[in-house]
């Protein structure tokens, strides 16, 4: 026996229990988050693939409809309304905002125009991403805020028009902590250095849902989808809570299998009390594969200890395992499309 280094320890699981794979879903699926553009696929995103083939490569995992988180604004909007042109009743596109012009005088008309605009020629709903309050800085140097008085515009003409606003705050706890032996996504964090957050000149991880908390109360007829299970999947008692005080708050599973996967009893009983709030998302562009069908086991299934990622590929997460949650059919009903078609007002 020797030391070995921990990127090299890939310890085999020897437990034998029982596998299901799921082709399909028990029901028609709606994914309310993926990604068809260039913020995952880069500006050329519109030679990588083709929309046709990526629609039937959904409806063969029973995927009837998605919504696009791509669709940004101005021409870049213009140019995913031609790459979606056809498939209006599958494809729902969401706008993005422009927060580098909200120190500009006009910042609130302007916003109002490009959603109004925008909705006319298509447009189903908002995303804001977490390079809002991460990433943006206003003319003082300040990283902008969700709860900020400027993006009252935004939140106010998304519910004038009844659209929703699906946001994604923050990252994993861990992408907040010090990247050291005690940090559970330590191996992702050395992947990825970019993804850690932990530096004193940015918000911290209670200051973003401080904010979140903050917009989602002050807007309270405003739908907030917010992405990755209301932004805090390790603390379900945290999202519970804010579903019980905030009745326009929804939440997505999108990327989350494996905080949910590893906690199956508080999950189950989660997703049976809020079957009502919570929504079907994969976060999976035309380029990646196979993470509906791992989902469908998660939520379907009563397995234990399966991995969360391709078996064959080496984990990009947490050095864990998950289980199955078999949730009853009346409750996949409701996170698998139910809840999307009255957010999306379709049928
Ligand atoms: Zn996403």
């Amino acid at each position: 026996m020797k030391d070995m280094l921990l990127r090299e320890y890939r310890p085999k699981s020897e437990a034998v229990t029982s596998a299901h794979h799921y082709d399909k879903p028990r029901f028609e699926v709606i994914d309310i988050h993926t990604h068809m553009g260039k913020l995952l696929l880069g500006p050329d995103y519109d030679v990588q693939y083709g929309t046709s083939q990526f629609i039937e490569r959904l409806k063969s995992v029973g995927v009837t409809r998605l919504c696009n988180m791509d669709g940004f604004w101005g021409d870049e909007f213009d140019r995913m309304l031609r790459k979606t042109a056809g498939y209006e009743d599958r494809i729902f596109n969401f706008i993005w905002i422009d927060c580098s012009c909200i120190d500009e005088p006009d910042f609130s008309s302007s916003v109002r125009r490009h959603i109004e605009e925008s909705v006319r020629k298509g447009a189903r709903g908002i995303k804001m991403w977490k390079d809002i309050s991460l990433e943006t800085k206003d003319k003082s140097g300040r990283y902008l805020r969700t709860d900020d008085e400027r993006f009252n515009t935004v939140y106010d003409t998304a519910a004038e028009l009844g659209i929703p606003i699906l946001i994604h705050i923050a990252d994993p706890v861990a992408f907040f902590r010090p990247v050291d032996k005690y940090n559970e996504r330590y191996e992702q964090l050395i992947a990825h250095p970019e993804w850690s957050f932990c530096q004193p000149y940015r918000y911290s991880f209670n200051e973003l849902m401080e904010m979140q908390d903050n917009m989602i109360e002050r807007h309270p007829h405003t739908t907030f989808i917010v992405a990755h299970f209301g932004s805090y999947s390790e603390n379900l008692a945290h999202v519970g809570q804010r579903l019980d005080r905030y009745q326009n708050m929804y939440v997505d599973i999108a990327a989350r299998i494996d905080e949910l996967g590893r906690v199956p009893y508080s999950a189950r009983d989660f997703f049976i009390r809020y079957k009502d709030r919570i929504l079907f998302g994969s976060d999976c562009t035309p380029l990646s594969y196979g993470e509906h069908q791992t989902a469908y086991r998660f939520l379907e299934s009563r397995d234990e200890y399966f991995p969360y990622w391709p078996e064959d590929e080496e984990p990009d997460g947490g050095r864990w395992r998950i289980y199955g949650l078999g949730l009853p059919d009346d409750v996949l009903e409701y996170v698998y499309n139910k809840n999307a078609k009255r957010l999306l007002r379709i049928e």
